[in-house]
């Protein structure tokens, strides 16, 4: 674990799911997950994880999940971590897909002027009427309502959650519309990273988002991307599905997050056996 810049200790990052939402630094929470992975669920159906950045002004949830997105069901949980429901002021996505998009709807009709944040490449995907980044074609019984008119983000730009800033960061490769959030908070330098970064997990190493032509998935962007994070990881990273990691953690995780799509990439004539693979 690195030094801390100032004299004051920093806080220790709290990984390990329990049944109840778990305060991972004093300005992090971790307020809702399926049970992806055999985790203890904290809320229903098949939603991401939620991550609460909790500020001065306002907070802000880092993805909001599916139907477990709904502000009435989730209110328990955020004022288990000193947080409510009224005092969410945006929320950030990670990308379309519905198990991080679907609730944000809810969201912006119980909280008129909530501001909902998505990549600028989804956003013309939704603006169109093109749901495929959203993956709900590959559920005939799934239903989506994209969130309205979410403002679009772009690399580099820094959102505000004061007093902390973060950084989007683009993550293609998972989908074409992935980005993570990327800012020192509670003295961590810490990432939101979707399905781009999910790592080890489990007995799982290196897991990475699904890979599907359908919502343009692209392995070789994939691993540029992957290799590119390795060389610069964050000391906190938290993904959308499973644990979060922390310090020695997240440099392996993305090791073998690499390490995997290597594996994909290397097999011999993958373009004629795989839709997902785009030459690139
Ligand atoms: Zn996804």
């Amino acid at each position: 674990m690195k030094a801390s810049k100032t004299a004051r200790p920093r806080p220790r990052p709290q990984t390990k799911p329990t049944h109840e939402p778990t305060l991972v630094l004093p300005s992090i929470a971790w307020v809702g997950r399926s049970g992806w992975g055999g985790l203890p669920p904290l809320t229903d159906g098949a939603g991401a994880n939620i991550w609460l950045l909790r500020g001065t002004e306002f907070d802000v949830l880092i993805d909001c999940g599916s139907e477990s997105g709904n502000p009435l069901r989730l209110n328990r949980r955020l004022r288990a971590v000193g947080s409510a429901r009224h005092r969410i002021g945006e929320i950030w996505l990670t990308h379309s897909h519905t198990d991080h998009s679907g609730g944000a709807l809810r969201w912006q009709e119980r909280y008129p002027r909530l501001r909902c944040r998505l990549a600028e490449i989804g956003c013309d995907f939704l603006q169109r009427g093109d749901l495929r980044l959203t993956g709900v074609a590959m559920d005939p019984h799934s239903r989506f309502i994209p969130p309205r008119r979410p403002i679009p983000v772009r690399e580099g730009e820094v959102l505000l959650c004061p007093p902390w800033k973060l950084t989007v960061v683009a993550l293609p490769g998972h989908a074409p519309d992935c980005v993570g959030y990327r800012g020192e908070v509670d003295g961590w330098d810490v990432m939101f990273t979707g399905d781009a970064i999910i790592g080890d997990q489990g007995k799982v190493r290196g897991n990475v988002g699904w890979l599907d032509g359908l919502w343009l998935s692209d392995a070789p962007l994939y691993e540029r991307m992957l290799a590119a994070a390795t060389r610069h990881p964050p000391e906190v990273m938290l993904p959308g599905h499973g644990v979060p990691h922390a310090g020695a953690t997240v440099r392996r995780s993305l090791r073998n997050c690499l390490w995997r799509l290597k594996q994909v990439n290397a097999i011999p004539s993958a373009p004629s056996m795989f839709p997902f693979y785009r030459n690139t």
